[in-house]
């Protein structure tokens, strides 16, 4: 008998356009991740309300992200590629999941925080439990691998607590969940200007889109920020320095990286040459998949039809779950 699959969930905001980060710290895995795993993939479409009230552009937003997502491997028939709005268990679960959650904890995150720091005069209520809902999306998959970027690995450690605390008060219900990216570190691809990280809605000059342009992508990696180079032999390299080196790990072949750091360590670096390199890698590697996206987009019935299969899926793991979770909290009285 075949074993069964393992659960994978994990989704992606409609805020904006998908960038570098989103897709090596994300999407990458997601299709890797397709051929073994039960995998639940989502556009997080609610998610995107607490910073987003304004839904004019959401439709196609989302439209936008399924078919980046599917441009970048990802195959609606493998996998459920859903809208998390389409599954209206989420709502219940994000209830019962917000009464384990404490106020407290939730104004610790690092992730709120810095939401608040950037949108102060929009502090809701739906923000704050951020990570709660984050959590009802991945446990009504009962979902044990979760493949993320580096940003997300609090949350993770939230969605843990909230797991551990719903089975220890009801009865076991759910895995506690891990984030996953393919037994190696978790993946922070930093923004070109040697701040933070690339983020579909802030730093657009410092962050390389899947639907950038050859001219836009050259243009962008040529303004990353460097210096003079090195003055001593085998010094210790700037953080906006090792960035530019993490980048280039991402698209460049191991013999470019490995004469830029020894340029580096001889003091002979020219970054000039060394980011031309780098844009022509990146445009190498972006190309194709804005190509793709760009003749997967116009088909609107297609999308629709994807967006269909996906809520079947989703909403079928969603039923069953419910259905246990009702149970455990004694919540069936006919
Ligand atoms: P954004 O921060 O761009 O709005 P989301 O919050 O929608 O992106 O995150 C979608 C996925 O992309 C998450 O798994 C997140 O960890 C990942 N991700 C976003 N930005 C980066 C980044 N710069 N490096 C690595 N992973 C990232």
């Amino acid at each position: 008998m075949a074993a069964t699959k393992q659960i994978v969930m994990s989704g992606i905001r409609p805020t904006g356009f998908l960038h570098l980060g989103n897709y090596f710290g994300a999407i990458r895995n997601y299709v890797k991740m397709q051929e073994q795993f039960n995998c639940y993939f989502m556009v997080a479409d609610l998610h995107s309300l607490t910073t987003h009230p304004d839904t004019k552009e959401l439709r196609e937003n989302v439209e936008r992200v399924l078919a980046e997502n599917i441009a970048c491997g990802l195959d609606p028939d493998k996998v459920a590629l859903y809208c998390q709005s389409h599954v209206h268990e989420t709502a219940e679960l994000y209830l019962y999941l917000n009464m384990l959650a404490y106020k407290g904890e939730l104004e610790k995150t690092a992730t709120f925080k810095d939401k608040v720091r950037l949108n102060p005069e929009n502090v809701n209520a739906g923000l704050l439990t951020y990570p709660v809902l984050q959590t009802a999306d991945i446990l009504l998959h009962r979902a044990k691998y979760v493949p993320v970027g580096k940003d997300q690995e609090q949350h993770l450690e939230m969605a843990r607590t909230f797991a551990h605390r719903f089975n220890h008060r009801y009865c076991e219900t759910f895995p506690e969940p891990v984030a996953y990216n393919n037994n190696e570190d978790l993946v922070k691809v930093p923004s070109l200007d040697g701040s933070g990280k690339m983020s579909k809605s802030e730093n657009q000059m410092a962050t390389l889109y899947l639907a950038d342009e050859d001219d836009v992508i050259r243009k962008k990696v040529m303004k990353a920020k460097t210096d003079n180079g090195p003055t001593e032999m085998n010094s210790a390299k700037p953080d906006y320095i090792e960035n530019i080196f993490g980048l280039m790990k991402l698209v460049c072949a191991a013999d470019v990286i490995a004469k830029y750091e020894s340029d580096f360590n001889n003091c002979t670096i020219r970054y000039g040459d060394l980011k031309k390199q780098l844009g022509e890698d990146m445009v190498h590697f972006i190309a194709p998949i804005r190509e793709k996206i760009n003749s997967i987009l116009p088909d609107k019935k297609y999308l629709q039809q994807v967006m269909e299969q996906g809520a079947a899926k989703a909403n079928k793991s969603a039923g069953e779950t419910m259905q246990l979770v009702r149970e455990a909290m004694g919540l069936k009285y006919f």
